[in-house]
């Protein structure tokens, strides 16, 4: 740290994101990226728009926020796009909470939450999860406070039902309630019919897992018009031409070639159903995953080492070192054969271990 720094970032924590790698010789299952490429449509239109790139893009997104909202059957003006939806995330604290307006969310839960209130001076209750890392809707009532919650859950891949979360949603009438949706084409139901049930809901989104762009950094948000209006201010004035030609140009791609994020999709869901069997069978303990990753423990080995012995068999997972889920590691779900490998793998550890199945 220099001696110039602003003294309210002195003791600033930034969210640590999951290792890349620069060369692969891993089997990369940390970060909840897609082990499919993105659609060929994605990458043509990516190439194409490279030609212009000495131009500025569209600051409004308008085309892409077109496509998104006749997606989803609703109106532009019901939509933004954003750099990643971690930037969308950012703005919605910023637009929404201070250090007098505070922000809750579960306590095991998504990072980010904790390190954009932090920059932003927001403060912050973190809610624990219940039995089981259930979100209980009863401990949401009446908070006033903005909340954010991830459906489904990250790391633990629980989801809540839409009835569960209208009732938050109709429960804080006076704040601001985030369903961040980043898993949610994995299985979960999505809260978008809300938004035009109630005034105060923001569904955020990312084409970083669902749509095989993480590269490529997009997400968008889906609300009333005068949450996209509050947002855009924030846009406008953090970062006016927040989307580059090319990741818009991609998005668009995809968004013609739905049912290869469909078909993606499903095949994960069946891959994760198939890898949920084969770890029942070798005595690991998880919940039930609606999203493109597990959360698991054993008995047998500590969170700690079976991320390190995987690692030097040339597997990466993501395990969190911190009191409430050091006995656990999030495992992405690749191909068919990534899984089968790592099945192999675990088979063997455990088998060191003197584990029978
Ligand atoms: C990955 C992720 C995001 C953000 O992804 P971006 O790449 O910034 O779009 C948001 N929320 C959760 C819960 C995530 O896991």
């Amino acid at each position: 740290m220099s001696r110039y720094l602003n003294e309210r970032f002195s003791t600033l924590v930034p969210y640590v994101p999951g290792e890349q790698p620069r060369n692969m010789e891993f089997i990369k299952l940390n970060t909840n990226e897609s082990p499919f490429p993105p659609s060929p449509r994605a990458v043509r239109a990516a190439a194409e728009a490279s030609k212009r790139m000495q131009l500025y893009p569209d600051p409004e997104s308008r085309d892409l926020n077109a496509k998104l909202a006749s997606l989803f059957g609703i109106s532009p003006e019901e939509v933004i796009s954003t750099d990643g939806s971690d930037e969308l995330l950012n703005f919605a604290v910023m637009a929404y909470c201070s250090p007098k307006d505070p922000i809750a969310f579960a306590n095991i839960t998504y990072g980010f939450y904790k390190v954009t209130a932090d920059l932003n001076c927001v403060p912050y209750e973190e809610i624990p999860l219940r039995e089981g890392f259930r979100l209980d809707p009863d401990d949401y009532i009446g908070l006033n406070e903005t909340i954010i919650i991830a459906n489904p859950n990250a790391p633990t891949g629980i989801a809540l039902s839409v009835s569960d979360i209208e009732k938050i949603v109709a429960e804080n009438p006076n704040n601001i309630v985030v369903v961040d949706e980043a898993y949610v084409d994995f299985g979960a139901q999505t809260c978008l019919p809300l938004i035009h049930k109630y005034d105060n809901v923001l569904i955020t989104r990312t084409f970083s897992k669902s749509r095989s762009m993480a590269g490529a950094r997009l997400g968008w948000g889906m609300a009333n018009k005068s949450i996209i209006k509050d947002l855009n201010t924030l846009r406008n004035s953090c970062n006016p031409y927040n989307i580059n030609r090319m990741t818009a140009a991609a998005a668009i791609g995809a968004i013609e070639d739905e049912e290869y994020t469909q078909k993606c999709c499903r095949t994960i869901a069946e891959t994760r159903e198939k890898f949920a069997a084969t770890l029942r069978k070798m005595k690991f303990e998880f919940g039930d995953s609606k999203a493109n990753f597990i959360f698991v423990r054993h008995d047998k080995i500590t969170g700690a080492e079976l991320y390190s012995v995987l690692r030097e068999r040339g597997f990466l997972i993501r395990h969190f070192d911190t009191p409430l889920l050091t006995d656990y590691n999030r495992i992405t779900i690749g191909s068919e054969t990534q899984m089968a490998r790592l099945a192999e793998a675990l088979a063997a550890i455990l088998k060191e271990r003197g584990e029978k199945f």
